[in-house]
């Protein structure tokens, strides 16, 4: 959005909101960097391709026909076609500093290593538990 294109804009974003109005929920969708990429085995003339160090899917903007096989080929709905120039919308991370995880107000996406983001989701589990079993014991 604003790192490729200097405006903000739902349509050319690379982050994607689905919003629950009667929930009053936003539910944020992020590239998955899919290891076995769905997205660049779609591509006819390879125009996808993993950028080794980050992950991420880049596109050559050069070779891309805005065909969009990789758009279907997606499952997770996170490839698109740009509204203007028809070529492809797949985030790439923006270079490895994603601008989206800075600009959260509330901090509710992050950009961290997987193993990391496992071990601190396991950390919360056992401390959640850990919790309970206290408030559980003050209440008998
Ligand atoms: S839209 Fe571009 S990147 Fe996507 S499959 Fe077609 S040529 Fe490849
Ligand atoms: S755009 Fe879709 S298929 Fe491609 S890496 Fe991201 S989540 Fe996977």
């Amino acid at each position: 959005m604003l790192y490729h294109e200097r405006r903000f804009g739902t349509a050319t974003a690379r982050i994607h909101v689905s919003k629950v109005e009667p929930l009053g929920i936003d539910c944020p969708h992020v590239c998955r960097l899919c290891w076995r990429a769905p997205c660049i085995a779609a591509c006819p003339i390879g125009a996808l391709q993993k950028d080794e160090r980050t992950g991420a899917v880049l596109l050559g903007v050069e070779e891309c026909i805005g065909c969009s096989a990789c758009v279907d080929a997606c499952p997770f709905g996170m490839a698109a076609l740009h509204p203007e120039s028809g070529l492809a919308l797949i985030c790439d991370l923006c270079g490895g500093d994603p601008a989206c995880v800075k600009r959260c107000a509330t901090g509710a996406i992050a950009y961290e290593e997987t193993g990391a983001a496992a071990q601190a989701k396991r950390d919360r589990l056992v401390a959640r538990a850990h919790q309970e079993a206290l408030n559980a014991g003050g209440e008998g």
